[in-house]
């Protein structure tokens, strides 16, 4: 964490959340982020596409970013049961994820479609947080920041800057597995990510981007995390789905 560049704290709800449950977990964020005035971070929830008009409303007033988890390439058109990143900025979103592992891995999604996907959502006027990372094997067979690398100069527009582009670094076995690299071995894959970033967007883009680890964050672990030198925030699964733990990731900016 660099004072230059403001923590963002952003919850993936990924498939979970239905009406009553979704709209009481973005309320009490809510009520949180007002008592608490102003915070030094900022903070992100992006929850189903099915909930998003109702947590739009329950965040309404508090300060809290709403984005989705998910764009289409295209704005509009023939594409069943896609959604375009202009319906997401019509409906209060600020951001979207894109290339989130378990898309890449769920649907296919390679860079050329994560790349795509960030300039839809760019064009839209929506920030986009993009997803990277390695798996265990890439891990186990040293090629961790090889994978990372690719990764970035792939899925990254070259017009992108640091106030509309997020990077979220997410070992793909960290997530949901309670198993996190080591302080030393996250602070080495983000500062390797900006030197990369520098290469795809300038030294200064670069400099002032975000970068968020992801990956079994918690309250317990959240302040080291987020005190390393590259690291800027976290994206969170599991811990986004309690107010409580999602909020002590905040306190601990
Ligand atoms: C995620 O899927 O983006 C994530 C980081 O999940 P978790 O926090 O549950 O590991």
């Amino acid at each position: 964490m660099t004072a230059s560049r403001r923590p963002l704290i952003a919850g993936n709800w990924k498939m979970n959340g239905l009406s009553a449950d979704g709209v009481a977990l973005a309320t009490a964020i809510a009520d949180k982020l007002k008592g608490a005035g102003d915070v030094s971070f900022e903070m992100l929830v992006c929850p189903p596409f099915t909930l998003i008009s109702r947590v739009a409303d329950a965040i309404s007033g508090s300060g809290i970013k709403l984005g989705a988890q998910d764009c289409h390439t295209a704005e509009k058109g023939a594409h069943t049961a896609d959604i375009s990143a202009a319906m997401l900025k019509d409906l209060g979103c600020d951001y979207v994820i894109v290339g989130h592992s378990e898309r890449r891995t769920d649907h296919g999604e390679t860079n050329e479609l994560v790349h795509a996907k960030a300039e839809a959502a760019l064009s839209a006027g929506l920030d986009v947080v993009i997803c990277i990372g390695e798996t265990e094997a890439e891990r186990d067979a040293g090629k961790t920041l090889d994978v990372n690398g690719a990764q970035i100069a792939g899925s990254v527009p070259g017009h992108a800057k640091a106030a509309n582009t997020v990077i979220a670094y997410e070992p793909v076995w960290a997530i949901g597995t309670g198993r996190t690299p080591t302080n030393d071995e996250v602070q080495e894959v983000h500062a390797y990510i900006r030197a990369e970033l520098a290469k795809k967007v300038g030294e200064s883009e670069a400099g002032a981007m975000r970068i968020l680890y992801g990956g079994s964050m918690k309250p317990t672990n959240a302040t080291d995390l987020i005190a390393l030198a590259d690291v800027d925030g976290g994206l969170i699964g599991g811990a986004s789905l309690q107010a409580d733990d999602f909020w002590g990731i905040g306190e601990s900016c």
